[in-house]
C-alpha cells in the first residue's frame, strides 16, 4: 500500500482536487495538518484513524520527525495512509521532508498536487498574481526568515529589484522589517500590498495599504497566521475585477445547521451566491441495526424522513421489488424524493413534511390494513396512534436515531446569519450553545414552526421565508443579508 501525501487546497473544502478527495474517502490512517481545516477531514471513512499532527502555536503537537516517523509505520505496516497537507504539499509546508523520509524508508508514495495559498489567497481576494503589462512573474518567497539577520537565505535585494509581484507565505510578524528591505533595495514605497488571512475560509479578511504603511496597517487589524501577503502593481487590479464583491451574499457568512447528509443543497445554493457557508451541523443521523424486514407482510409502508429511503432499501434487502404491490406513503415532498433515489415512486405524498397532514391522507384507508412505520427512534407517536386509532395494525421499524454533534462553536456564533431548517435543528442549536449569549445570532427559520420553536427557546428570528422551502429560505437570507 501507498503513502499519499495528498494537498486539500487552500482552505474551502471545495478547493481539494478530486482525485485529493477520492483518496480521503477511502484512507484507513489520516495525518492532519493544522491548516487541513475542520470539514474535510469528516470525509474520511468511518473507522479511519484519524491523527492530528497540527502545528498549532501553544498546543503540543507532533515533530517533524515524529510525523515522519508515523508515515512511515503506518505505511511498512500496509495501510492506505493520506497525509493531508495545506495547499500543496510541495509549497513550504515541509512535504518535501516527508517525501525524503518514505523514499529513504522505502515505502511507496505519491503525491497529489493541491491548489497553493500562494495563488489562491490572492485570487480570491481579486489580486491577479501575473497580468499583462504588470507583472510577467511572481515569486513565493518564505517570510519566516529575518531580513535584518546577516545569515537569512533570502536576497531581499534582488527581489526588491524584480519588478514582478511577490508572494509572502508565513512570518506576517516580520512584515514590517521585509516592507523596509524591499524599500531600501529600489521598491517604490507606494507599491500596493494586500494581505488575506484565512483565504477562501468563511472567515477571509482582507488588508490593503502599501510598502510604506502595510506593517502599520496590519499591526492596528490584528492580522494573523495563516496569512498570504502580495506585493506588486496586481494589488490595483482588485479594484477593477472585484469579482467577490458582485455577488449577493459576497463576504457574508452563513451558518448551516442541517445535518450534513442533507446540508449540500442549501450549502450549494448558498455559496454559488457568494457567501460562504459554515457547516455547522449539529446532529447527524446514525443507523439503528435491525433485523431485515419482509415487506410483503404488509399493506402499506409509511416513510417519515429523507433519512429513511436507503435504509428502508438495505433492510428489506437491497431489492426495491420487495416493495411490489406494497402502497408507499411519504412524509412530504423530500421523502418523495429520496425515495425516487432508490427507484421507488410514492403512491401518496403528504404535501406538507408534518405526521399531521400524513395522518390526514392514510386515515381513511387505514381500517383493517397492516401499516409499517418506517422511521428515527425518537419519533413522535402521533402515526402509529392515530393509525391504530383508525382500526390499523400498526408496526415500527426503527431505521435511524439522531446524535448530537460538536459545533465549532465560534464559527456558528460568529456567522452573519444562522439557517434553520427545522425546530429540531433550533433544538440542536439552543442545546450545543446551552448557557452561551444567543441574543447576537441572526436567525432565519424556514417557517412559522421553526420560527416558533426558536423564540420558545431564545433563538433571535432575524427573518422567516415567506415560502417554506430551501428556495424560500435562500430568498430570506439574501433580503436580509444581500
Ligand atoms: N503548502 C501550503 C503552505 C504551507 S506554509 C500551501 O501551498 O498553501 C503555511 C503558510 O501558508 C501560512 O503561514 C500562510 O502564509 C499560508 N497559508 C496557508 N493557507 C492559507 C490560507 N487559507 N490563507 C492565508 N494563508 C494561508
Amino acid at each position: 500500500m501507498t503513502v499519499f501525501l495528498v494537498g486539500s487546497g487552500p482552505g474551502d473544502p471545495g478547493l481539494i482536487t478530486v482525485r485529493g478527495l477520492d483518496l480521503l474517502r477511502r484512507a484507513e490512517v489520516l495525518v492532519l495538518d493544522r491548516l487541513a481545516g475542520p470539514e474535510l477531514p469528516l470525509e474520511a471513512p468511518a473507522g479511519c484513524l484519524v491523527i492530528d499532527a497540527g502545528k498549532a502555536p501553544g498546543r503540543v503537537a507532533m515533530t517533524q520527525d515524529e510525523i515522519n516517523a508515523c508515515l512511515v509505520e503506518h505505511g511498512r505496516a500496509g495501510r492506505f495512509v493520506v497525509r493531508l497537507k495545506g495547499g500543496d504539499p510541495f509549497v513550504f509546508g515541509r512535504g518535501s521532508e516527508e517525501a525524503e523520509a518514505l523514499h529513504a524508508a522505502g515505502v511507496p508514495y505519491e503525491v497529489v498536487p493541491g491548489v497553493s495559498s500562494a495563488i489562491a489567497a490572492p485570487s480570491a481576494a481579486g489580486v491577479p498574481v501575473t497580468h499583462r503589462g504588470l507583472a510577467t512573474h511572481v515569486t513565493i518567497v518564505t517570510g519566516h526568515e529575518d531580513p535584518a539577520k546577516p545569515e537569512t537565505q533570502t536576497d531581499w535585494a534582488s527581489l526588491a529589484r524584480a519588478s514582478g509581484t511577490l508572494v509572502l507565505l508565513m512570518g506576517v510578524g516580520r512584515l514590517a522589517g521585509i516592507a523596509d528591505a524591499l524599500v531600501a533595495g529600489g521598491r517604490d514605497p507606494r507599491t500596493p500590498v494586500a494581505i488575506v488571512e484565512r483565504a477562501t475560509s468563511p472567515t477571509q479578511r482582507v488588508t490593503t495599504g502599501d510598502l510604506a504603511t502595510i506593517a502599520a496597517t496590519a499591526a492596528a487589524a490584528g492580522v494573523s497566521s495563516p496569512a498570504v501577503t502580495v506585493v506588486g502593481d496586481v494589488v490595483a487590479v482588485r479594484d477593477a475585477i472585484g469579482w467577490a464583491e458582485r455577488v449577493p451574499l459576497a463576504g457574508r457568512v452563513v451558518a448551516v445547521t442541517r445535518p450534513r447528509a442533507q446540508a449540500d443543497g442549501l450549502s450549494r445554493r448558498l455559496a454559488d451566491l457568494g457567501a460562504r457557508v459554515v457547516q455547522a451541523p449539529l446532529i447527524r443521523t446514525e443507523p439503528v441495526p435491525g433485523d431485515p424486514i419482509d415487506a410483503a407482510a404488509y399493506d402499506v409502508v409509511v416513510v417519515t424522513s429523507p433519512n429513511a429511503p436507503a435504509l428502508l432499501l438495505e433492510r428489506i434487502g437491497g431489492d426495491a421489488r420487495a416493495l411490489h404491490g406494497v402502497e408507499v406513503a411519504a412524509i412530504g415532498p423530500a421523502t418523495a424524493t429520496a425515495l425516487r433515489e432508490i427507484g421507488v415512486v410514492a403512491d401518496l405524498v403528504s404535501e406538507r413534511a408534518v405526521a399531521e397532514a400524513l395522518l390526514d391522507l392514510l386515515a381513511e384507508r387505514a381500517a383493517g390494513r397492516r401499516i409499517l412505520i418506517a422511521r428515527a427512534e425518537e419519533a413522535r407517536d402521533l402515526l402509529p396512534e392515530g393509525l391504530a386509532a383508525q382500526g390499523a395494525e400498526v408496526e415500527i421499524a426503527v431505521l435511524y436515531r439522531t446524535v448530537p454533534v460538536v459545533p465549532d462553536s465560534e464559527a456558528a456564533l460568529g456567522a452573519d446569519a444562522v439557517a434553520f431548517t427545522s425546530a429540531s435543528t433550533a433544538r440542536a442549536f439552543a442545546a450545543a450553545f446551552a448557557g452561551r449569549d444567543l441574543d447576537g445570532v441572526r436567525g432565519v427559520a424556514i417557517g412559522p414552526a421553526t420560527s416558533a420553536a426558536m423564540r420558545e427557546l431564545g433563538i433571535p428570528v432575524a427573518a422567516e421565508a415567506a415560502d417554506h422551502d430551501l428556495d424560500g429560505l435562500v430568498a430570506a437570507l439574501v433580503e436580509l443579508l444581500g
